[in-house]
């Protein structure tokens, strides 16, 4: 009998990066490093990823595992990809079709939003996935997440419409997939007590933030810490930033900084 049977694996492996855009333009590249890793690189990460033995999961896969569904691979990590990037479908998919690799995608509900504006005129505003290249990717098992409708700082509008933004993306996007979003990203890593609530009553199982939360993903759903990547890093910060040090040196290092500043961490 197979039922009640424990699934085989451990969540506190489970290691969760963040990226933005990917893309092919070096110069852009060059530009805004905090925000894109070129393709060539990116293609690094993934070959050290395979050679380090890891294996790309969803947080609908750490569902599963929770609910004793399936086993978690020896090595597990989550590749997230926030704003939702034309250059996911353009460059990022078939790369990592070729690894045999999934992701997670953070797009907008708001589908009339067609380039990302919200970083304008720090950023030329760059072509965002339309909802073809949403549904391939999704088809093809990336798990799509919900970033908000229109990249609003939640923590800073009325309550009505922090709600409007998390819960309507929410019930737009499975209009779309025609499938459940149970994941949702806090733009701009910011997120309060109230946000959290409002994401819970939303229906989400999983939310992330960016620099802020547990050192692993079992402690909390709804602040669920990842570790940027961008251009700033080379191989070797790459690699060691996979390292269970690394992660528990920069959640000491956000504990320092919130506890005793009372800062708000907003990477
Ligand atoms: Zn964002």
């Amino acid at each position: 009998m197979s039922f009640n049977k424990k699934a085989i694996g451990n969540s506190k492996k489970i290691r969760i990066l963040m990226y933005h855009h990917i893309s092919r333009d070096k110069k852009f590249v060059m530009k805004h490093k905090n925000l894109a890793v070129h393709i060539e690189e990116f293609k690094l990460h993934l070959e050290i990823l395979k050679r380090l033995g890891y294996t790309t999961i969803t947080f609908k896969d750490y569902s599963l595992f929770k609910e004793n569904k399936i086993n978690l691979p020896k090595k597990p990590i989550i590749l997230t990809f926030d704003d939702g990037y034309e250059s996911i479908y353009t460059e990022v998919f078939p790369l990592m079709e070729y690894y045999g690799m999934k992701g997670v995608i953070f797009i907008l509900g708001d589908k009339e939003i067609k380039y990302s504006m919200w970083d304008f005129p720090a950023v030329e505003p760059q072509p965002l996935l339309n909802e073809n290249q949403i549904l391939e990717l999704h088809e093809a098992g990336f798990e799509i997440g919900s970033h908000s409708l229109t990249h609003a700082d939640l923590t800073i509008i009325p309550r009505e419409k922090a709600w409007d933004e998390i819960s309507r993306s929410r019930m737009l996007l499975e209009i779309l997939l025609d499938a459940p979003v149970n994941t949702f990203a806090y733009t701009y890593g910011k997120v309060n007590p109230l946000i959290k609530e409002l994401v819970k009553e939303a229906g989400y199982h999983f939310a992330c933030g960016t620099y802020s939360g547990p050192p692993t993903i079992d402690k909390d759903d709804y602040e669920i810490r990842r570790i940027l990547i961008n251009g700033n890093q080379n191989l070797s910060s790459y690699t060691s930033k996979l390292l269970r040090p690394y992660i528990y040196f920069e959640w000491l290092w956000w504990k320092y900084k919130t506890v005793f500043y009372k800062n708000k961490i907003t990477n």
